[in-house]
């Protein structure tokens, strides 16, 4: 039994039974992390909901024994949301994980919030319909957390984030009562749009029990195309030219050369090695829409300076293609110890100027940063390959880190595209925002959370 708050761990253990509550330093360990490099707390324990009763029973108790509570789905997260704080109750929700119902008469799919996300996507796709988000980790992130970090994926050029797709909520409050936000009327103007606010929170106003979301028809006809670059600022002019011909594809995706060649030595994909760049380019809709569009595109290509453009000749070679942007990350985690995954975003017209800069970075501060990420969005992945052992290369780490945030800030960026606030960047979370807006989202969470005992200290400091 924990040593933290024994008479809490005996409460637990009352409400969800024992098989649901771990103490034991061997099993509370994992849950101690997320996938952020260098963030670890040791939580008192770790507890299993089945149901909403169950998570408002373990939100009153931790109330009660003043203990933070911290929401875990699959603990995939790259901003070090779901990594405990000092004292805290991991409220884990993988086993809530039904998939309640697929309505195909109003395209609606409603999932407990532990449900993996590539179940989501096989449920609709069984029934010919289509859920669009596709974060890298879909295969084992949860939809929760998709919601609780507004996640993105590789189709989000044209078919948005989580956010788009998600029409209704269920959610424990921080007093423990459970509410529903939000219904399967598409048109729905009622109140304020309180369901919004929970979308991206990162489990610190509340936590997502049930999702209810917005499904579409599955798309008739899809075409893959890998345009490849002798020069960076070629595949950048690309995205432009792709864009300005007003087609949008579902995927623009983006390796830079050190990402290549490390994909390549992975997944033998027949990747050119000796190139700068590659872009990975979908599209999808009606088949003569995709066979136009995937014309225009590849002329487009050839047109701004492509050395070789492959056009996928059948499904299966375009789900060959498509791993290679899929596979980038863990392609690169091979290489050094310790993997740190940036996700910052710069409107389109700053990409090539941005990633000439990381470049810059990696050099100033003797660095090895492979860069990829989602082009068409302006969301880059500088991936900095590193040890954190090695205490004087992560202090170099830090600085780089400090100035590929400040760069992009100077561009008109973002701190974060995708992965969220968290940990990482909470430091530089007011310099975007500025006073004003910073002290609004800070009111919104005493508002919410007058305790400050869901997620505290994440995305800013407790007050
Ligand atoms: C290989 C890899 C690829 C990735 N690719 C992408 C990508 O393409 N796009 C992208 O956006 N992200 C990506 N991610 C990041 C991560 O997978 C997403 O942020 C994902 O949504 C996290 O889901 P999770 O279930 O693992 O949540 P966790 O990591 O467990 O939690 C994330 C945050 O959500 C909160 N939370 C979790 N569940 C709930 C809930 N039910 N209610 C309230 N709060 C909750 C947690 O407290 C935490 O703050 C990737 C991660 C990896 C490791």
């Amino acid at each position: 039994m924990s040593p933290g708050n024994p008479e809490l761990v005996n409460a637990l253990v009352q409400v969800l039974g024992s098989e649901n509550v771990l103490t034991a330093l061997e099993d509370i360990l994992p849950y101690g992390f997320d996938g952020t490099a260098t963030f670890k707390q040791r939580p008192v324990a770790v507890v299993f909901a089945h149901d909403a009763a169950q998570v408002s029973a373990v939100i009153k108790l931790a109330r009660t024994h003043r203990a933070p509570v911290v929401t875990r789905g699959s603990g995939t997260g790259l901003s070090g949301g779901s990594v405990p704080v000092p004292g805290a109750v991991v409220l884990c929700l993988v086993k809530m994980d039904r998939i309640l119902e697929v309505d195909p008469a109003n395209l609606t799919l409603r999932a407990e919030a532990g449900a993996i996300t590539q179940k989501i996507f096989d449920a609709a796709d069984a029934t010919g319909l289509f859920y669009p988000p596709d974060p890298g980790s879909m295969k084992i992130s949860t939809i929760g957390g998709n919601v609780a970090e507004n996640s993105g994926g590789l189709r989000g050029l044209k078919y948005g984030v989580t956010r788009d797709y998600v029409m209704g909520l269920e959610v424990v409050l921080a007093d423990g009562s459970i509410c529903w936000l939000g219904s399967k009327c598409v048109k729905d103007v009622a109140g304020y749009n309180l369901r919004d606010l929970f979308i991206g929170s990162e489990g610190t106003l509340g936590v997502v029990t049930q999702v209810l979301l917005k499904l579409l028809p599955k798309p008739a006809a899809r075409q893959t195309l890998l345009a490849t670059y002798a020069r960076m600022d070629s595949a950048a002019e690309t995205v432009s030219a792709i864009i300005a011909a007003k087609i949008i594809p579902c995927t623009l995706e983006f390796l830079d050369r050190k990402t290549i060649q490390c994909v390549e030595d992975f997944a033998k994909v027949g990747l050119p090695r000796d190139a700068e760049a590659i872009l990975l380019i979908e599209t999808d809709g009606h088949p003569a829409a995709v066979a136009d569009e995937a014309a225009k595109i590849e002329e487009l290509c050839r047109a701004h300076g492509a050395t070789s453009v492959r056009r996928a000749a059948t499904a299966a070679e375009a789900a060959q293609l498509a791993t290679a942007r899929r596979s980038a990350f863990s392609a690169l985690a091979r290489l050094r110890p310790t993997t740190i995954l940036e996700d910052v975003t710069v409107p389109r017209s700053e990409l090539a100027g941005m990633i000439r800069e990381v470049e810059a970075i990696a050099t100033r501060h003797q660095l090895n940063i492979a860069t990829f990420g989602h082009f068409g969005d302006g969301n880059l992945h500088p991936t900095i390959l590193t040890d954190e052992r090695d205490t004087a290369e992560m202090h170099r780490v830090e600085l780089a880190f400090a100035d590929i945030v400040q760069a992009t800030l100077a561009r008109g960026g973002t701190i974060t595209g995708e992965h969220g606030v968290g940990l990482a960047k909470k430091p530089f979370l007011k310099s975007q925002l500025g006073d004003a807006s910073y002290e609004l989202l800070r009111l919104v969470k005493r508002s919410l959370d007058p305790d400050g005992l869901l997620n505290p200290g994440k995305i800013f400091d407790q007050s």
